[in-house]
Protein backbone atom coordinates (compact mmCIF):
# COMPACT_ATOMS: atom_id res chain seq x y z
CA UNK A 1 0.00 0.00 0.00
CA UNK A 2 2.77 2.19 0.98
CA UNK A 3 4.43 1.60 -2.38
CA UNK A 4 1.49 2.45 -4.20
CA UNK A 5 1.07 5.26 -2.22
CA UNK A 6 4.40 6.85 -3.18
CA UNK A 7 4.32 6.30 -6.86
CA UNK A 8 0.85 7.92 -7.43
CA UNK A 9 2.21 10.67 -5.55
CA UNK A 10 5.60 10.98 -7.76
CA UNK A 11 3.19 10.25 -10.76
CA UNK A 12 1.33 12.95 -9.60
CA UNK A 13 3.98 15.69 -8.87
CA UNK A 14 6.52 14.57 -11.46
CA UNK A 15 3.79 13.61 -14.23
CA UNK A 16 3.18 16.85 -15.75
CA UNK A 17 6.63 17.42 -16.77
CA UNK A 18 6.64 14.15 -18.88
CA UNK A 19 3.22 15.20 -20.19
CA UNK A 20 1.75 11.84 -17.97
CA UNK A 21 -0.49 13.78 -15.42
CA UNK A 22 -2.20 17.54 -15.56
CA UNK A 23 -2.92 18.53 -11.88
CA UNK A 24 -0.32 18.85 -9.23
CA UNK A 25 -0.14 16.93 -5.74
CA UNK A 26 -1.43 19.76 -4.09
CA UNK A 27 -5.13 18.36 -4.59
CA UNK A 28 -4.12 15.13 -3.10
CA UNK A 29 -3.13 16.73 0.74
CA UNK A 30 -5.78 15.97 2.87
CA UNK A 31 -4.39 18.76 5.07
CA UNK A 32 -5.31 21.01 2.16
CA UNK A 33 -9.11 19.96 3.17
CA UNK A 34 -8.15 21.26 6.95
CA UNK A 35 -6.32 24.61 5.49
CA UNK A 36 -9.67 25.15 3.19
CA UNK A 37 -12.08 24.77 5.95
CA UNK A 38 -12.51 28.54 6.42
CA UNK A 39 -13.48 29.84 3.47
CA UNK A 40 -15.64 26.82 2.48
CA UNK A 41 -17.83 27.46 5.84
CA UNK A 42 -17.51 31.32 5.35
CA UNK A 43 -17.63 31.78 1.43
CA UNK A 44 -18.66 28.31 -0.15
CA UNK A 45 -15.12 28.67 -2.12
CA UNK A 46 -12.03 27.39 -1.93
CA UNK A 47 -8.68 28.96 -1.42
CA UNK A 48 -5.79 29.67 -3.10
CA UNK A 49 -4.98 26.07 -5.13
CA UNK A 50 -7.68 23.91 -2.95
CA UNK A 51 -10.19 22.09 -4.26
CA UNK A 52 -12.98 19.72 -3.64
CA UNK A 53 -10.51 16.26 -3.55
CA UNK A 54 -8.95 17.81 -0.26
CA UNK A 55 -11.80 18.23 1.30
CA UNK A 56 -13.31 15.11 0.50
CA UNK A 57 -10.09 13.14 1.44
CA UNK A 58 -10.04 15.18 4.46
CA UNK A 59 -13.43 13.98 5.92
CA UNK A 60 -12.82 10.28 4.35
CA UNK A 61 -9.25 11.04 6.49
CA UNK A 62 -11.65 11.72 9.42
CA UNK A 63 -13.60 9.07 8.79
CA UNK A 64 -10.65 6.31 8.85
CA UNK A 65 -8.94 8.02 12.19
CA UNK A 66 -12.12 7.70 13.47
CA UNK A 67 -12.34 3.70 12.89
CA UNK A 68 -8.07 2.94 12.41
CA UNK A 69 -6.51 5.68 14.15
CA UNK A 70 -3.44 7.35 12.64
CA UNK A 71 -3.06 4.54 10.10
CA UNK A 72 -3.23 6.63 7.56
CA UNK A 73 0.18 8.37 8.47
CA UNK A 74 1.75 4.51 8.68
CA UNK A 75 -0.17 2.98 5.41
CA UNK A 76 -0.44 6.32 3.18
CA UNK A 77 0.66 9.37 3.74
CA UNK A 78 4.21 9.67 1.23
CA UNK A 79 6.24 11.29 3.66
CA UNK A 80 5.91 8.63 6.26
CA UNK A 81 7.19 6.20 4.23
CA UNK A 82 10.45 7.98 3.55
CA UNK A 83 11.07 9.00 6.89
CA UNK A 84 10.13 5.06 7.60
CA UNK A 85 13.16 4.21 5.18
CA UNK A 86 15.21 6.84 6.89
CA UNK A 87 14.24 5.46 10.39
CA UNK A 88 15.31 2.08 9.04
CA UNK A 89 18.36 3.09 7.98
CA UNK A 90 19.18 5.41 11.35
CA UNK A 91 18.47 1.61 13.08
CA UNK A 92 20.41 -0.35 10.93
CA UNK A 93 23.49 2.15 11.65
CA UNK A 94 23.18 1.96 15.42
CA UNK A 95 22.72 -1.67 15.32
CA UNK A 96 20.70 -2.84 18.82
CA UNK A 97 17.85 -4.98 17.22
CA UNK A 98 16.95 -6.71 19.82
CA UNK A 99 16.43 -10.28 19.58
CA UNK A 100 13.53 -11.14 17.47
CA UNK A 101 12.80 -7.76 16.96
CA UNK A 102 13.27 -8.12 13.04
CA UNK A 103 12.23 -5.18 10.97
CA UNK A 104 11.93 -2.62 13.93
CA UNK A 105 11.86 1.07 12.80
CA UNK A 106 14.10 2.75 15.96
CA UNK A 107 16.39 5.11 14.17
CA UNK A 108 19.34 6.29 15.98
CA UNK A 109 18.44 8.07 19.06
CA UNK A 110 15.16 7.26 21.30
CA UNK A 111 14.35 10.60 23.26
CA UNK A 112 13.93 10.57 26.70
CA UNK A 113 10.12 10.08 27.26
CA UNK A 114 9.21 13.41 29.13
CA UNK A 115 11.14 15.40 26.67
CA UNK A 116 8.87 12.99 23.92
CA UNK A 117 6.11 13.68 25.16
CA UNK A 118 6.38 17.81 26.08
CA UNK A 119 7.76 18.09 22.23
CA UNK A 120 4.82 16.66 20.41
CA UNK A 121 2.85 19.80 21.70
CA UNK A 122 5.28 21.78 19.33
CA UNK A 123 2.22 19.89 16.59
CA UNK A 124 0.04 22.78 18.20
CA UNK A 125 1.51 26.48 17.93
CA UNK A 126 2.56 25.00 13.91
CA UNK A 127 -1.17 23.79 13.37
CA UNK A 128 -2.68 27.14 15.18
CA UNK A 129 0.27 29.49 12.75
CA UNK A 130 -0.51 27.48 9.63
CA UNK A 131 -4.36 27.89 10.03
CA UNK A 132 -4.48 31.19 10.98
CA UNK A 133 -1.78 32.32 8.16
CA UNK A 134 -3.95 30.69 5.53
CA UNK A 135 -7.11 32.24 6.39
CA UNK A 136 -5.82 35.78 6.95
CA UNK A 137 -4.01 36.03 3.49
CA UNK A 138 -5.71 33.57 1.19
CA UNK A 139 -2.47 32.08 0.48
CA UNK A 140 -0.81 28.35 0.95
CA UNK A 141 2.20 30.06 2.88
CA UNK A 142 2.96 26.63 4.38
CA UNK A 143 3.77 25.01 1.39
CA UNK A 144 7.53 26.11 0.79
CA UNK A 145 7.92 24.63 4.19
CA UNK A 146 6.11 21.53 3.82
CA UNK A 147 8.09 18.32 2.84
CA UNK A 148 5.20 16.66 0.99
CA UNK A 149 5.13 19.69 -1.52
CA UNK A 150 8.96 20.41 -1.36
CA UNK A 151 9.49 16.45 -2.49
CA UNK A 152 6.64 15.77 -4.98
CA UNK A 153 5.78 18.97 -6.17
CA UNK A 154 8.90 18.76 -8.54
CA UNK A 155 10.06 22.40 -7.92
CA UNK A 156 6.59 24.01 -7.32
CA UNK A 157 6.06 27.50 -7.83
CA UNK A 158 6.46 28.51 -3.87
CA UNK A 159 8.93 26.37 -3.59
CA UNK A 160 12.37 28.06 -2.58
CA UNK A 161 16.32 27.25 -1.97
CA UNK A 162 15.25 27.63 1.42
CA UNK A 163 12.92 24.73 1.40
CA UNK A 164 15.55 22.95 0.63
CA UNK A 165 17.37 23.45 3.78
CA UNK A 166 14.03 22.94 5.68
CA UNK A 167 13.35 19.28 4.49
CA UNK A 168 17.26 18.37 5.13
CA UNK A 169 16.87 19.53 8.13
CA UNK A 170 13.35 17.55 8.46
CA UNK A 171 15.37 14.96 7.05
CA UNK A 172 17.84 14.81 9.13
CA UNK A 173 16.13 15.17 12.39
CA UNK A 174 14.29 12.10 11.12
CA UNK A 175 17.46 10.13 10.42
CA UNK A 176 18.05 10.69 14.12
CA UNK A 177 15.08 10.49 16.54
CA UNK A 178 12.48 8.12 14.03
CA UNK A 179 9.59 9.93 12.28
CA UNK A 180 11.05 13.29 14.08
CA UNK A 181 8.58 15.28 11.48
CA UNK A 182 5.68 13.38 12.19
CA UNK A 183 5.91 13.36 16.39
CA UNK A 184 6.62 16.65 16.66
CA UNK A 185 6.38 18.94 13.89
CA UNK A 186 3.33 17.61 10.98
CA UNK A 187 0.07 19.89 11.62
CA UNK A 188 -1.81 17.11 10.29
CA UNK A 189 -0.94 14.43 12.49
CA UNK A 190 -1.79 17.16 15.07
CA UNK A 191 -4.97 18.10 13.69
CA UNK A 192 -5.56 13.99 13.48
CA UNK A 193 -4.69 13.40 17.34
CA UNK A 194 -8.32 13.86 18.85
CA UNK A 195 -10.02 11.11 16.40
CA UNK A 196 -7.18 9.20 16.63
CA UNK A 197 -7.37 9.05 20.44
CA UNK A 198 -10.92 8.04 19.81
CA UNK A 199 -9.96 5.00 16.94
CA UNK A 200 -12.15 2.25 17.30
CA UNK A 201 -9.32 -0.30 16.50
CA UNK A 202 -6.40 -0.70 19.06
CA UNK A 203 -3.80 -3.01 19.13
CA UNK A 204 -4.56 -5.48 22.16
CA UNK A 205 -2.09 -6.96 24.42
CA UNK A 206 -2.47 -10.74 25.48
CA UNK A 207 -1.24 -10.71 29.20
CA UNK A 208 -1.36 -14.81 29.14
CA UNK A 209 1.36 -15.30 26.56
CA UNK A 210 3.44 -11.87 26.87
CA UNK A 211 6.94 -12.76 28.40
CA UNK A 212 7.45 -9.21 29.12
CA UNK A 213 10.43 -8.75 27.16
CA UNK A 214 9.38 -5.85 26.06
CA UNK A 215 10.68 -6.14 22.28
CA UNK A 216 7.40 -4.42 21.41
CA UNK A 217 8.58 -1.27 22.82
CA UNK A 218 11.89 -1.25 21.10
CA UNK A 219 10.62 -1.76 18.21
CA UNK A 220 7.36 0.94 17.91
CA UNK A 221 8.08 4.22 15.53
CA UNK A 222 6.06 6.40 18.09
CA UNK A 223 8.22 5.10 20.99
CA UNK A 224 4.61 4.19 22.75
CA UNK A 225 5.07 1.92 25.76
CA UNK A 226 3.25 -1.47 24.16
CA UNK A 227 4.33 -3.88 27.13
CA UNK A 228 2.40 -3.10 30.00
CA UNK A 229 -1.16 -1.59 29.26
CA UNK A 230 -3.78 -4.49 27.81
CA UNK A 231 -4.22 -2.45 25.53
CA UNK A 232 -2.60 0.80 23.21
CA UNK A 233 -5.16 4.09 23.29
CA UNK A 234 -2.64 6.43 22.50
CA UNK A 235 -3.97 8.55 20.20
CA UNK A 236 -0.11 8.40 18.41
CA UNK A 237 -1.03 4.62 17.46
CA UNK A 238 -0.50 4.21 12.97
CA UNK A 239 -1.10 0.39 13.93
CA UNK A 240 1.86 -0.04 11.56
CA UNK A 241 2.46 -3.24 13.24
CA UNK A 242 6.02 -2.88 13.64
CA UNK A 243 5.20 -4.24 17.43
CA UNK A 244 3.02 -7.42 16.32
CA UNK A 245 6.01 -7.84 14.12
CA UNK A 246 8.98 -7.91 16.81
CA UNK A 247 6.77 -9.98 19.08
CA UNK A 248 8.23 -13.06 20.29
CA UNK A 249 4.95 -14.51 21.90
CA UNK A 250 3.28 -15.09 18.50
CA UNK A 251 -0.56 -13.96 18.95
CA UNK A 252 -0.12 -11.66 22.00
CA UNK A 253 -0.19 -8.54 19.89
CA UNK A 254 -3.26 -8.27 17.56
CA UNK A 255 -5.86 -5.78 16.08
CA UNK A 256 -9.18 -5.65 17.35
CA UNK A 257 -12.31 -3.23 17.72
CA UNK A 258 -13.27 -1.76 20.69
CA UNK A 259 -15.65 -3.84 22.45
CA UNK A 260 -15.37 -6.75 20.10
CA UNK A 261 -11.63 -8.01 21.09
CA UNK A 262 -12.25 -11.63 20.10
CA UNK A 263 -12.47 -10.26 16.65
CA UNK A 264 -8.82 -9.78 15.05
CA UNK A 265 -8.26 -7.79 12.38
CA UNK A 266 -5.55 -8.77 9.96
CA UNK A 267 -3.42 -6.67 7.70
CA UNK A 268 -5.39 -6.75 4.64
CA UNK A 269 -8.65 -5.50 6.50
CA UNK A 270 -6.40 -2.19 7.24
CA UNK A 271 -5.21 -2.33 3.44
CA UNK A 272 -8.87 -2.35 2.67
CA UNK A 273 -10.25 0.36 4.85
CA UNK A 274 -7.36 2.65 3.33
CA UNK A 275 -9.25 1.97 -0.29
CA UNK A 276 -12.67 2.24 0.88
CA UNK A 277 -11.58 5.37 2.67
CA UNK A 278 -10.09 6.80 -0.11
CA UNK A 279 -12.84 5.96 -2.71
CA UNK A 280 -15.21 7.43 0.03
CA UNK A 281 -13.09 10.83 -0.09
CA UNK A 282 -13.32 10.50 -4.30
CA UNK A 283 -17.15 10.27 -4.06
CA UNK A 284 -17.60 13.03 -1.51
CA UNK A 285 -15.38 15.14 -3.52
CA UNK A 286 -17.39 14.71 -6.87
CA UNK A 287 -20.64 16.32 -4.59
CA UNK A 288 -18.82 19.35 -3.52
CA UNK A 289 -17.90 21.43 -6.80
CA UNK A 290 -17.94 24.73 -5.18
CA UNK A 291 -15.78 27.32 -7.69
CA UNK A 292 -12.14 28.80 -6.43
CA UNK A 293 -13.41 32.69 -8.38
CA UNK A 294 -16.09 33.94 -10.19
CA UNK A 295 -16.51 37.03 -11.74
CA UNK A 296 -19.75 38.74 -13.23
CA UNK A 297 -19.25 41.38 -16.51
CA UNK A 298 -22.42 41.81 -17.33
CA UNK A 299 -26.19 40.79 -18.89
CA UNK A 300 -26.67 39.31 -22.34
CA UNK A 301 -28.26 41.48 -24.53
CA UNK A 302 -32.07 41.27 -25.26
CA UNK A 303 -32.39 38.12 -27.24
CA UNK A 304 -29.08 37.42 -26.69
CA UNK A 305 -28.04 33.48 -27.10
CA UNK A 306 -26.20 32.60 -23.72
CA UNK A 307 -23.57 29.83 -24.19
CA UNK A 308 -20.82 28.51 -21.88
CA UNK A 309 -17.42 27.61 -23.15
CA UNK A 310 -15.37 24.94 -20.77
CA UNK A 311 -11.67 25.32 -20.92
CA UNK A 312 -8.94 23.67 -19.01
CA UNK A 313 -5.80 26.70 -18.97
CA UNK A 314 -2.52 26.17 -18.05
CA UNK A 315 -1.53 28.75 -15.63
CA UNK A 316 -4.72 28.87 -13.96
CA UNK A 317 -3.87 27.07 -10.51
CA UNK A 318 -4.62 29.14 -7.60
CA UNK A 319 -7.01 32.08 -7.17
CA UNK A 320 -4.95 35.00 -7.71
CA UNK A 321 -4.28 33.37 -11.26
CA UNK A 322 -7.94 33.21 -11.97
CA UNK A 323 -8.25 36.64 -11.25
CA UNK A 324 -5.81 37.60 -13.63
CA UNK A 325 -7.57 35.55 -15.94
CA UNK A 326 -10.60 37.23 -15.65
CA UNK A 327 -9.26 40.47 -16.18
CA UNK A 328 -7.91 39.35 -19.32
CA UNK A 329 -11.83 38.25 -20.12
CA UNK A 330 -12.94 42.02 -19.14
CA UNK A 331 -11.99 42.84 -22.17
CA UNK A 332 -14.45 40.93 -24.68
CA UNK A 333 -17.31 42.61 -25.25
CA UNK A 334 -19.88 39.64 -24.30
CA UNK A 335 -18.23 37.91 -22.09
CA UNK A 336 -20.99 37.81 -19.08
CA UNK A 337 -19.41 35.60 -16.42
CA UNK A 338 -16.44 32.99 -15.26
CA UNK A 339 -16.08 30.48 -12.28
CA UNK A 340 -13.13 29.25 -12.09
CA UNK A 341 -12.11 26.04 -10.41
CA UNK A 342 -8.42 26.49 -10.04
CA UNK A 343 -7.54 22.87 -8.84
CA UNK A 344 -8.47 21.69 -11.71
CA UNK A 345 -7.46 24.49 -13.40
CA UNK A 346 -10.97 24.60 -14.97
CA UNK A 347 -12.69 27.84 -16.35
CA UNK A 348 -16.43 27.98 -17.17
CA UNK A 349 -17.28 31.35 -18.91
CA UNK A 350 -20.70 32.58 -20.15
CA UNK A 351 -21.15 34.29 -22.74
CA UNK A 352 -23.74 36.12 -25.21
CA UNK A 353 -22.88 34.10 -28.42
CA UNK A 354 -24.61 37.33 -30.06
CA UNK A 355 -21.61 39.66 -29.10
CA UNK A 356 -18.64 36.91 -29.00
CA UNK A 357 -17.22 33.49 -30.14
CA UNK A 358 -15.33 31.18 -28.16
CA UNK A 359 -12.18 32.16 -30.42
CA UNK A 360 -12.41 35.51 -29.43
CA UNK A 361 -12.40 34.48 -25.71
CA UNK A 362 -9.38 31.92 -25.88
CA UNK A 363 -7.53 35.01 -27.85
CA UNK A 364 -8.07 36.83 -25.26
CA UNK A 365 -7.35 35.18 -22.33
CA UNK A 366 -3.76 33.52 -24.25
CA UNK A 367 -2.36 37.49 -25.05
CA UNK A 368 0.06 38.61 -23.33
CA UNK A 369 -0.75 40.09 -19.43
CA UNK A 370 -0.06 43.36 -18.15
CA UNK A 371 2.17 43.22 -14.83
CA UNK A 372 2.09 45.96 -13.04
CA UNK A 373 4.42 45.43 -10.75
CA UNK A 374 7.18 44.93 -13.01
CA UNK A 375 5.92 46.90 -15.62
CA UNK A 376 6.39 45.00 -18.33
CA UNK A 377 3.97 42.38 -20.22
CA UNK A 378 3.87 38.61 -19.31
CA UNK A 379 3.77 36.52 -22.57
CA UNK A 380 2.54 33.01 -22.53
CA UNK A 381 0.79 32.85 -18.96
CA UNK A 382 -2.35 30.74 -19.97
CA UNK A 383 -2.40 28.65 -22.48
CA UNK A 384 -6.04 26.82 -23.57
CA UNK A 385 -5.01 23.15 -23.39
CA UNK A 386 -9.22 21.66 -24.02
CA UNK A 387 -11.88 23.31 -25.05
CA UNK A 388 -15.54 22.76 -25.15
CA UNK A 389 -16.74 23.31 -27.30
S1 LIG B 1 1.91 0.68 19.15
FE1 LIG B 1 2.43 -0.80 17.54
S2 LIG B 1 1.01 -0.33 15.87
FE2 LIG B 1 0.96 1.44 17.27
S3 LIG B 1 2.50 2.86 16.44
FE3 LIG B 1 3.56 1.57 17.97
S4 LIG B 1 4.41 -0.13 16.77
FE4 LIG B 1 2.87 0.86 15.48
S1 LIG C 1 3.72 -8.19 23.76
FE1 LIG C 1 5.23 -9.52 22.77
S2 LIG C 1 6.98 -8.19 22.35
FE2 LIG C 1 5.69 -7.10 23.82
S3 LIG C 1 6.53 -7.64 25.83
FE3 LIG C 1 4.91 -9.13 25.41
S4 LIG C 1 5.95 -10.83 24.42
FE4 LIG C 1 7.38 -9.14 24.35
Amino acid sequence: VQASVLALALVAGFGPLVGLATHGVERFCPFGGIEALWSVITRQSFVCALGPYNLGLMLALLGLTLLARKAFCAWACPVGTLLEGLARLGGWLRRTGAPGASGHVPGLLAPPRRLDRGLRWLRLPVLVGVLAATAGTGELLFRAFDPYYVLFSAHGHEVRWWSYLVLGVVLTGSLVVPLAWCRYLCPLGGALWPAARAGWLRIARRAETCTGCANCDVACPHGLEVSRAPSVTSGECTLCLECTRACVATGSLRVVPFGLERLRVPAWGLSALLVLATLGGLVLADAMAWASYTREYGSPSPGGQVRTLDLEVEGVRCVDTARRAAEQLAQVPGALKLTAFAADHRLLVEYDAGLTTPQALVKALEAPVWNERSGEFRFNLFHVTRREP
